[in-house]
């Protein structure tokens, strides 16, 4: 079985991502996983539906800012890998408060390799040999494609945004740890994710919500802005075979290959919710378009050839399949949204500088 005897620490494993990783590695491996999260607004332990009574599963609330903290974590369930999730990612947020992005995704990334280095080096050579570092990130780093070409490993850095500056900056620190002390670090950059469990501020839950209630659904600018959308769990099991199999000091991307402009997507949504949930009018007649973000990077698209031809990965879903299951789960799971939207969260539109 995968991960046998390895204990893995998965830092933002109350988010939209980390769970997926820790539900898949609870259900498909016999990884011990602990779940290190400080648990901002992001965050929700009802993401993990069993995981408390796991025997292989245990949670830490734990900001990666907070050195002693860690450390504490890393002396007391020796991991032989980290998955660093933890971050804030939510590009409008960044635009208004751009320090807690450089708090979490710089500060604490950081914090989290120094020790990470200092429980390493501590390591017997053997588990010091097979220890992981596995940074995700994200193609924005990569800043705004045209037309054409796609992202590659090779692509120059150019963030644009506080979000993708600040996950830029991580992903040096992450290489230069590597180059400088040896840590074993490995980096992904992925496409946009979705499917089930994603906080409702982003753009597919938050307009399956709106579209389910009759509201309009607000398209930033023109609406064609591309991005190259992943299945959530596609993502997930591109990590636990990049921890096993990737080469250590290198960098792999991940994407749906499944462009599609931010109208197409919100149409998509429109046409399932109607089979769904017919109104009486056409979802599509609710689509109106706002105020541009900021900086609004045009085009994202991935090369996945690396990750497929060195580790056989291959997206499972193609984006009309994933959609329909994400559509239907957020159907299907309403107490889960609807919890956050009680919490107190409305979304009300930031980002515009
Ligand atoms: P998310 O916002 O859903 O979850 C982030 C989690 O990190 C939350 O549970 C939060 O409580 C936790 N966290 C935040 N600050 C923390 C801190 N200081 N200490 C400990 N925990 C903290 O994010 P996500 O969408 O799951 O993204 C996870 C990672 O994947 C991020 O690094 C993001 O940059 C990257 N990524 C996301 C996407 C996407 O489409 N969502 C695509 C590519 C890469």
């Amino acid at each position: 079985m995968r991960f046998a005897g390895m204990t893995i620490f998965v830092t933002g494993g109350a988010g939209f991502i980390g769970s997926a990783v820790i539900r898949h590695l609870l259900a498909d491996t016999s990884a011990r996983v602990i779940n290190i999260d400080k648990l901002t607004y992001a965050a929700n332990l009802a993401s993990l539906p069993g995981a408390a009574s796991h025997p292989r599963y245990a949670f830490e609330k734990q900001c990666i800012c907070d050195g002693a903290g860690l450390r504490r974590l890393f002396d007391l369930y020796t991991p032989d890998a980290v998955m660093n999730l933890a971050a804030e990612s939510h590009v409008d947020r960044s635009i208004d408060g751009p320090a807690e992005f450089v708090q979490t995704n710089v500060l604490g990334t950081f914090t989290l390799l120094q020790e990470a280095l200092r429980y390493w080096r501590t390591l017997p050579p053997a588990n010091r040999a097979r220890f992981r570092f596995l940074h995700i990130s994200t193609d924005e780093v990569f800043g705004s494609l045209g037309a054409e070409g796609l992202f590659t490993e090779e692509t120059a850095y150019a963030p644009n945004s506080p979000y993708s500056a600040s996950k830029a900056s991580s992903d040096h620190l992450v290489r230069a740890w590597r180059e400088t002390y040896e840590l074993p670090t490995l980096l992904t950059n992925c496409s946009n994710n979705y499917g089930p469990y994603q906080f409702p501020e982003k753009l597919i839950p938050h307009m399956i919500i709106r579209g389910l209630a009759n509201e309009s659904l607000p398209v930033y600018g023109d609406g064609k802005n591309v991005r190259d959308w992943l299945y959530v769990e596609d993502h997930a099991k591109a990590l636990t075979l990049v921890l096993e199999r990737g080469s250590v000091g290198e960098t792999y991307n991940v994407g749906g290959s499944s462009e599609r402009s931010n109208l197409e997507v919100v149409e998509c949504i429109c046409d399932e919710l109607d089979r769904i949930a017919p109104a009486s009018d056409p979802r599509r007649s609710l689509v109106t378009f706002v105020k541009d973000r900021p900086g609004h990077d045009r085009r994202y698209a991935i090369d996945v050839g690396k990750i497929e031809r060195e580790l056989g990965w291959h997206a499972e879903e193609d984006f009309t399949s994933g959609l329909v299951k994400t559509v239907r789960w957020f159907c299907g799971n309403r107490e889960w949204w609807k919890d956050i939207l009680n919490r107190g969260y409305q979304h009300a539109r930031i980002g515009l500088g």
